[in-house]
C-alpha cells in the first residue's frame, strides 16, 4: 500500500491542505493520505488556538465523503510531544509512506528530530508555498496551484469577525461559526 503521510496543526484545516493531499493522491496514485494533527508544532513559537477535539473534529468534517483521506489520532494521544520521524515509523508497517509537506516545512526539515531517519522512512513530497523559496534537495514536487492560504491567516479574518467560507470547507466553516471558534483572544489579536 502506498500511504501519504500529512501532518500539521490543522488550526484550522484549509482548502491549501485539501487541495495538496488530493494532489499527491493523484500524482503519486497513493492509495489512501492520513492527516496527523500535532498536540503542537515544536518549532511554532504559538501553542494552537483551537483545542485538540476541535480541530479532530473540523479535520475528520473535512475529509468525510473522501475515502482515500483519513486521519490519525496518534500524535494526540499521551502527554509527550511527538515527533514525524516516530510517527512514520509507527505507520510503516502499514505501506511505503510519502511525506507530504509544504514548501515551508521542507525548509525546516533539517531542524526536526531525526531529518536522515525521516529521509529513509519516506519519499518527501512538497508542494510549493507562496513566500517559501524553492529549496534544493531529493524531494517529489507536487503539481499543484499556489495555495496563498494559511491557517493563521484564516485565524486573523475569523477574528476580525470575516468570512471563511470558501476558503475551507463549508462544513467547517459552519463548525467555526457555531463555537465561535476564533473570536478574538490575545493570541489572535495582533
Ligand atoms: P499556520 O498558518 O498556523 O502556521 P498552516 O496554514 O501552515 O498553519 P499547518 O497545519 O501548520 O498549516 O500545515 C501543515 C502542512 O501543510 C505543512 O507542511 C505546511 O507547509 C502545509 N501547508 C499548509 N498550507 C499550505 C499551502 N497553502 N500551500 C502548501 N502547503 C501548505
Amino acid at each position: 500500500m502506498k500511504l501519504g503521510v500529512f501532518g500539521g496543526t490543522f488550526d484550522p484545516i484549509h482548502h491549501g491542505h485539501l487541495v495538496i493531499a488530493l494532489a499527491a493522491v493523484e500524482q503519486l496514485s497513493l492509495d489512501r493520505v492520513v492527516f496527523v494533527p500535532a498536540k503542537r508544532s515544536p518549532l511554532k513559537s504559538d501553542a494552537p488556538v483551537a483545542g485538540e477535539a476541535d480541530r479532530l473534529a473540523m479535520l475528520e468534517r473535512a475529509i468525510a465523503g473522501e475515502p482515500r483521506f483519513e486521519c490519525s489520532r496518534a500524535e494526540l494521544e499521551g502527554n509527550a510531544p511527538s515527533y514525524t520521524v516516530d510517527t512514520l515509523e509507527a505507520l510503516s508497517a502499514k505501506g511505503t509512506l510519502f511525506l507530504i509537506l509544504g514548501g515551508d516545512a521542507v525548509r525546516d526539515l533539517d531542524r526536526w528530530k531525526d531529518p536522515e531517519r525521516i529521509r529513509r522512512l519516506a519519499t518527501i513530497v512538497v508542494a510549493r508555498r507562496p513566500g517559501s523559496e524553492a529549496t534544493a534537495g531529493e524531494f517529489v514536487l507536487l503539481d499543484t496551484p499556489l495555495m496563498d492560504v494559511s491557517s493563521r491567516d484564516l485565524r486573523a479574518r475569523a477574528a476580525r469577525g470575516r468570512s471563511l467560507r470558501y476558503l475551507v470547507p463549508d462544513s467547517v466553516w459552519r463548525y467555526i461559526k457555531d463555537r465561535d471558534l476564533y473570536k478574538v483572544t490575545a493570541s489572535t489579536a495582533s
